[in-house]
């Protein structure tokens, strides 16, 4: 079977970035392909706006290099790049209505009259505001705006379209709507989306491909559902929804021991007795019967969440559990708790990206 691997555009390989004594970016490794949707997702200050920045031509990495399509580009000027942004205020030109906005890239790279028209009908249309060319930029809403930003990066025909938290100024239905539509617009475009971001929801659920960032560092990269089901560690099981995080040991393969029992697990690869910690999502946890449960607990705190109740449980152990449940409990009473196998997720201790995915590949082979 021939692997039909899309064409490498974006690598950073080991690139730092230092704002004079201060580290920003730690030997970042990327690697963007053609046609995807990408998600850098971190904090507030993490370094993503940093890595747009060095991908646009912005700023120039302090060492290492940027690669595109294969070709150095450390110093290539941002306008020689097939690069376009779309910033958080849109960084539109109130002076100037939606059609002129759209057309001022095209403009001044000298295309003539025709073709600067066609480039401003295909990318207002793209974006839906073809009836809107001639209004000016305060006469439209917020949501508008953020169109008019996109269609005027696209009227430049970039081969990466980079996004810095776009959405961030929209309330929050408009936001889930602008999520859909970004999606749709990158799967029809079939250009390289890059978007950043500071909300795992929207992470999860726009991206192909998901760059955890953290303090400058890469701290986890892969699809939607491997990040949330195998967070590499502590940082990314809290950052990315809510996790159960408990110390445990792993006894032996598919043995491990947490809050005083052993339970059936489906990893192996570790040394005996290794000291892991243990994920469980709230939702994969059920409240049960005593009885029936793995664990017994005493139900400690409940709260309703408009469409299941988020309970606190404490085991006999004393660790403190999420529960995600569909049906509310009474404070103070015992109960169970029950999960099954595949829902104990475990993370070493310091393992590295490569010894992660190594070891998934080991125990995903043996199923
Ligand atoms: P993010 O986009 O994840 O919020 P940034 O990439 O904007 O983060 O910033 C990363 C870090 O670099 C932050 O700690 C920020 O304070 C610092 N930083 C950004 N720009 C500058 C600058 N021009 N001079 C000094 N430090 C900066």
């Amino acid at each position: 079977m021939t692997e039909n691997k899309a064409r490498t555009l974006i690598e950073f390989k080991n690139v730092t970035l230092d704002y004079g004594e201060t580290e920003v970016l730690k030997n970042i490794d990327l690697d963007i392909e053609e046609g995807k949707f990408y998600t850098l997702l971190g904090p507030s200050g993490s370094g993503k706006s940093t890595i747009l920045n060095l991908i646009s031509g912005r700023l120039k990495p302090t060492s290492g290099d940027v690669f595109l399509e294969g070709q150095k580009a450390n110093d290539l000027p941002a306008n020689k790049r097939q690069v376009n942004t779309v910033f958080q205020n849109y960084a539109l030109f109130p002076n100037m209505n939606v059609y002129q906005n759209v057309a001022f890239g095209p403009s001044i790279k000298g295309f003539e009259k025709n073709k600067v028209d066609n480039l401003v009908r295909s990318s207002l249309s793209l974006v839906q505001l073809q009836d809107l060319a001639d209004r000016d930029i305060s006469e439209i809403s917020g949501g508008q705006q953020q169109r008019v930003a996109i269609a005027r990066a696209l009227a430049n025909e970039p081969k990466v379209l980079l996004l810095d938290e776009p959405l961030s100024a929209l309330d929050y239905k408009l936001r889930k709507e602008m999520q859909y539509e970004l999606r749709e617009l990158q799967q029809r475009l079939g250009i390289t989306f890059i978007f950043v971001t500071h909300d795992q929801e929207e992470a999860l659920a726009m991206s192909d491909w998901i760059f955890v960032i953290n303090d400058g560092k890469v701290e986890q990269s892969g699809s939607p559902v491997d990040i949330y089901d195998e967070p590499i560690n502590h940082f990314v099981a809290n950052f990315i929804g809510e996790a159960n995080i408990i110390p445990g040991v792993m006894k032996k393969d598919y043995l491990v021991s947490f809050a005083g029992k052993d339970f059936k697990n489906v990893d192996a690869g570790m040394r005996p007795n290794e000291r892991v910690e243990v994920v469980i999502r709230p939702e994969d946890l059920d409240i049960v019967v005593p009885s029936r449960g793995k664990l017994q607990v005493t139900i400690d705190d409940q709260s309703f969440r408009g469409d299941s109740y988020e309970i606190t449980a404490i085991d006999d152990a004393g660790n403190e559990w999420a529960v995600q449940a569909t049906n509310p409990a009474k404070i103070g009473q015992r109960r169970g708790l029950d999960f099954d196998p595949e829902d104990i997720h475990i993370m070493r201790l310091n393992e590295s990206e490569e010894e992660f995915d190594a070891r998934l590949e080991s125990y995903e082979g043996e199923e």
